[in-house]
């Protein structure tokens, strides 16, 4: 699939409201290409039953997550669902020093900032959810917060949704792998894209320079 050239990487987003199986698209993405790590974020919310510290989120205080901000640790963090949401700095940047793709799960808030800081490297997908219905259905079907929290949630849904056109592609999650086909293809394409591609100058050079005289 690629061409094996030097490139940038890509700072890559998925944002949806909760319940639109962006968590499905993302472990997929990351199950089946080799080329893109993820953005653990840190966050001031409870870990939920079977959430794993350091890979789900590293789950910090609201003190410690000030000291990250005040500290100039945080690419961009907002406040999602009353609590304190984040990506650190320093691991984003080694992944893409390493010449990796990053994806970040994060909000349209955290979309805008990071899109403000590193523009050209930033590709934003938002996905929705077939209809409010499939939707309220799949939050239901969640059972890992309790009634008062999926309502909000239904009511969050409708302002996330409202974003939809601060992203640079939208996809609708009706059926899984069809979904993730097209993120995958998005990826794939933005990868190829010649401002990303800065091995190019020299390997057309060589092509087009003759043979040097023996
Ligand atoms: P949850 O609490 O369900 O894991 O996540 C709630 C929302 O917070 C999701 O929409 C998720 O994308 C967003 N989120 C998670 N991490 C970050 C982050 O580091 N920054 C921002 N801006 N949003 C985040």
């Amino acid at each position: 699939m690629h061409s094996g050239l030097a490139r940038r990487g890509v700072l890559f987003v998925l944002s949806s409201p909760s319940g639109a199986g962006k968590s499905t698209i993302a472990r997929l993405l990351l199950e089946n290409d080799s080329d893109i790590s993820m953005s653990v974020s840190v966050t001031t919310r409870p870990m939920r039953p079977g959430e794993v510290d350091g890979r789900d989120y590293h789950f910090v205080d609201v003190p410690r997550f000030k000291a990250m901000v005040e500290a100039g640790e945080l690419m961009e963090w907002a406040h999602v669902f009353d609590h304190r949401y984040g990506t650190p700095k320093a691991p984003v940047n080694d992944m893409l020093a390493a010449g990796r793709d990053v994806l970040f799960d994060i909000d349209w808030q955290g979309a805008q900032q990071l899109y403000q800081q590193s523009g050209a490297d930033v590709v934003r997908v938002f996905i929705l959810p077939p209809s409010v219905e499939e939707l309220g259905r799949r939050l239901a079907m969640r059972g890992t917060d309790d009634q008062a929290v999926i309502e909000a949630r239904m009511a969050r849904a409708a302002s996330e949704i409202s974003h939809w056109d601060g992203y640079d592609y939208v996809v609708v999650n009706d059926d899984v792998q069809g979904c993730f086909a097209q993120v995958l293809t998005v990826l794939n394409a933005e990868r190829l894209r010649r401002s990303r591609q800065t091995g190019l100058i020299g390997f057309a050079r060589k092509l087009v320079t003759p043979p040097a005289e023996s």
